[in-house]
């Protein structure tokens, strides 16, 4: 998935005002590979593939530094402990996951926005947001679990 080129049709680096250093580019150009979060290592595991010379707590502070800006944005999800980063593209996600092998993949739609109407009708609440994970197995992880359990 390292392979396929970012599309890069606008430059968040850019629009936040930050400096638009190799290294930063490399990270963004990994989180918009795969189309799921990544955990800060594997953001580095990917770097190290693509022959990037960084280290672990730069990709760190990089993550952060752009997180502050809102480039990209935390998630966690259920199952996985770790803090995940992805681009911020301003958009609503949910992402189902993977209980056994921890592959995160992005759910399409929100069923949710009828359902928030209905919560700030029923509770005068402005509605800010709402979380939803899905977890489960994944095709794999059905065929290799042991058929008793
Ligand atoms: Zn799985
Ligand atoms: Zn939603």
């Amino acid at each position: 998935m390292a392979n396929k080129p970012a599309p890069t049709h606008l430059d968040p680096l850019k629009q936040s005002g930050l400096k638009n250093t190799r290294q930063r580019k490399a990270i963004l150009d990994i989180l918009a590979s795969g189309n799921q979060p990544f955990a800060a290592e594997d953001v580095y595991l990917s770097l190290k593939q693509n022959q990037v010379d960084i280290n672990l707590s730069t990709v760190y502070r990089s993550l952060e530094t752009m997180r502050e800006k809102n480039v990209v944005r935390k998630v966690s999800v259920a199952g996985d402990n770790r803090m995940l980063y992805e681009l911020n593209l301003h958009t609503h996600q949910h992402y189902l996951v993977c209980v056994q092998c921890k592959k995160i993949c992005p759910v399409g739609h929100c069923p949710l926005e009828s359902f928030e109407k209905s919560v700030a009708q029923e509770t005068n609440y402005t509605i800010m947001g709402h979380r939803l994970d899905i977890y489960g197995l994944c095709p794999d992880c059905q065929q290799t679990r042991q058929p008793d359990r």
